[in-house]
């Protein structure tokens, strides 16, 4: 699938070759902290398709949680994840790019997550959280609570 997309301040652009059938979910807790939030979503893009704008910071964590050297780039105006790939020169065998950042986002379906043993007790149960179309959740409003009233 092509997909393409920027940072939330738009200094950097990505597009390419991504593999939506590898969209997955990491819950390890370099993902949590690197993105700060529950989890992380990511897509392969292949590295000979791999097209990019911009000059993103990298970071290479020593030790990851899975044993393996990846570096990490990120917006260093916006702080955007933007991907992960392997240390070295040169265009690498794959870019392993963040999905929130992608126009495709929504048609990029995690199909596994791994890493569930640092997984936050509460991502199974998402649906049951009260939750708005917008901002603020009005009384009556939350989607859930529809569902439960005929
Ligand atoms: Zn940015
Ligand atoms: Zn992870």
């Amino acid at each position: 699938m092509r997909v393409d997309g920027a940072c939330h301040c738009g200094a950097i652009t990505v597009a390419g070759e991504a593999d939506p059938q590898s969209t997955t979910i990491c819950h390890c807790t370099d993902c949590q902290t690197g993105t700060g939030s529950a989890f992380r979503v990511s897509v392969p893009v292949a590295g000979a398709t791999f097209q990019m704008t911009g000059q993103p910071t990298t970071y290479l964590k020593t030790t990851a949680d899975s044993g393996n050297r990846r570096l990490q780039a990120f917006c260093p105006t916006c702080g955007s994840p933007i991907y992960s790939t392997s240390p070295g020169d040169g265009v690498r065998p794959s870019y392993v790019v963040r999905v929130g950042i992608l126009r495709q986002r929504d048609r990029l379906v995690p199909k596994r997550q791994i890493w569930c043993r640092s997984a936050l007790p509460w991502v199974g149960e998402l649906a049951a959280v009260p939750n708005s179309e917008r901002a603020t959740v009005q009384p009556g409003e939350s989607r859930s609570e529809k569902e439960r009233t005929p």
